[in-house]
């Protein structure tokens, strides 16, 4: 048994050498990537849950790297606000994004943004600076932010979301229901939308109780004038109960999956207006 514990434990150690030693791979790729335009916005479509049109896409950043293949913004994402690169790689996605705009007349594009990129003191500016530097207009870029946000300085966050709303962006609460939120900071924030997470939609069919939930948000959201996104639809069974509770718009692979621009534009070249 001392025999086969030792063992595990040397299983265990040399798991965690290669964890750190991918970590630490990956952010050394990082900084070389950025210099080298390895990243690339890929957009997925939020349609009208009623008419399924689509109303505006989800920025969603894509990384290629020449030796270690694709990457998931599950890993690098983290990695980059580990090593402090994750306010170039977000003022990159908010470049791109209002780039994107520009070539999707009528329909917003939504950027992902770190808590700590947007508790960054010189953050409203740089997006103020990338709007008028792109003629974007402010009201077709919209930002999204998870709960996190809120725990850590929730001060200092409503200070920064009421100046951006002053400038005229909407901001999206994502995630909602994995975290902690209250329904007080629900009322605090200015909060132009919420985002019911997937683990909830992936629920809904199964658990009366999560029908329930969703269905109380999506009330809850209404009262407080805010819109609600269905995320990560897969089924039309889901689609057809996130219609039947109200929901207000609809994202997930049922409609499309996150695609380049090009892509983006002859699928929307392609569906009925
Ligand atoms: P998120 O903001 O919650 O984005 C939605 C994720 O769900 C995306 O994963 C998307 O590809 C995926 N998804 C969409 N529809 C479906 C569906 O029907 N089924 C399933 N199973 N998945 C679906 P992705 O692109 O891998 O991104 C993961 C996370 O990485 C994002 O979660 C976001 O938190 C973060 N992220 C991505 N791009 C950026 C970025 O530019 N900046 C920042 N700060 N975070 C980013
Ligand atoms: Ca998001
Ligand atoms: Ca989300
Ligand atoms: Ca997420």
């Amino acid at each position: 048994a001392k025999r086969s514990g030792r063992a595990r434990s040397v299983v265990y150690a040399n798991a965690l050498g290669a964890a750190s030693r991918r970590m630490h791979t990956v952010e050394q790729a990082l900084r070389e990537g950025l210099g080298q335009g390895q990243f690339e916005l890929h957009f997925q479509p939020k349609v009208d849950a009623r008419t399924l049109l689509p109303l505006g896409v989800e920025a969603l950043m894509r990384w290629e790297h020449p030796q270690l293949g694709s990457i998931s913004p599950g890993e690098f994402i983290p990695a980059a606000e580990r090593c402090g690169l994750i306010h170039e790689l977000g003022a990159l996605a908010l470049q791109q994004a209002c780039l994107a705009v520009r070539q999707l007349p009528g329909l917003s594009v939504a950027v992902n943004v770190s808590p700590l990129q947007l508790m960054e003191p010189g953050f409203v500016a740089s997006v103020e600076h990338v709007l008028v530097q792109t003629s974007v207009a402010p009201s077709l870029l919209h930002l999204e932010v998870t709960e996190s946000l809120m725990l850590e300085d929730a001060q200092s966050a409503l200070k920064r979301l009421h100046a951006l709303r002053e400038l005229g962006l909407q901001v999206a609460l994502d995630d909602f229901g994995t975290g902690f939120s209250s329904l007080a900071y629900l009322r605090a924030f200015p909060f132009h939308t919420l985002k019911i997470d997937r683990s909830f939609v992936r629920s809904l069919t199964e658990h009366a109780d999560a029908r329930a939930i969703v269905n109380t948000i999506v009330q809850m959201a209404g009262v407080l004038g805010m819109r609600t996104v269905a995320e990560g639809v897969e089924t039309d069974r889901e689609l057809a109960v996130i219609r039947a509770i109200r929901c207000d718009e609809v994202q997930g692979y049922l409609v499309a999956r996150p695609m380049p621009l090009g892509k983006l534009q002859d699928w929307l070249a392609g569906r009925p207006i």
